[in-house]
């Protein structure tokens, strides 16, 4: 624990750390998303999905990794027990119970779009009060914008390739 740390920051650090510990929940769950999604992934683009939802996964890992780190800085007990995890998180974790290429990069991009509020939101809280997280906050935002767009654009691609083979068989 940083006392300094603590002392520094001009803001409810209780509440923030509560804030932390959702978006480490969501995290988790965001991981856990990708990677069983990417196993059990069907359908056109396969080999392209794949790899870059287990890439993700990592990435969301990366994120519980920054917001444990500073939870412990701020003198906070990190979310012990899975459990935890959906009690905690505000971003649904969406069960891929239909493998189809389609379904999973939907539900991806809906917790992703949820993780890009939850950083919108920490930076707002901590804007010129709390540097550090501030600063976390932004590089989290920064990766969960590129996931969207990633997601964004397989999407537009298997639509494309839908309404290509539609008109080929008009
Ligand atoms: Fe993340
Ligand atoms: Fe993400
Ligand atoms: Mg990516």
């Amino acid at each position: 624990m940083g006392r300094k740390a603590i002392d520094i920051a001009k803001l409810d650090v209780e509440k923030l750390i509560q804030m932390l510990n959702e978006a480490l929940s969501e995290e988790w769950l965001a991981y856990y998303q990708y990677w069983i999604g990417a196993r059990m992934l069907e359908g056109p683009m396969r080999s392209e999905v794949e790899p870059e939802l287990l890439l993700h996964a990592t990435e969301e890992l990366a994120h519980a990794e920054l917001v444990v780190n500073r939870i412990l800085q701020l003198g906070g007990t990190p979310v012990l027990n899975p459990s935890k995890w959906i009690e905690y998180a505000k971003c649904p974790y969406e069960e891929p119970n239909d493998p189809y290429v389609e379904v999973i990069l939907q539900q991806n991009l809906d917790g992703e779009r949820c993780a890009i509020q939850r950083y919108e939101e920490i930076a707002e809280y901590t804007y010129g009060k709390d540097h550090s997280t501030y600063q976390m906050a932004i590089q989290i935002l920064n990766d969960e914008l590129e996931h969207e767009h990633d997601i964004e654009d397989f999407l537009a691609d298997l639509a494309r390739l839908k309404e290509d083979i539609r008109k080929i068989r008009l």
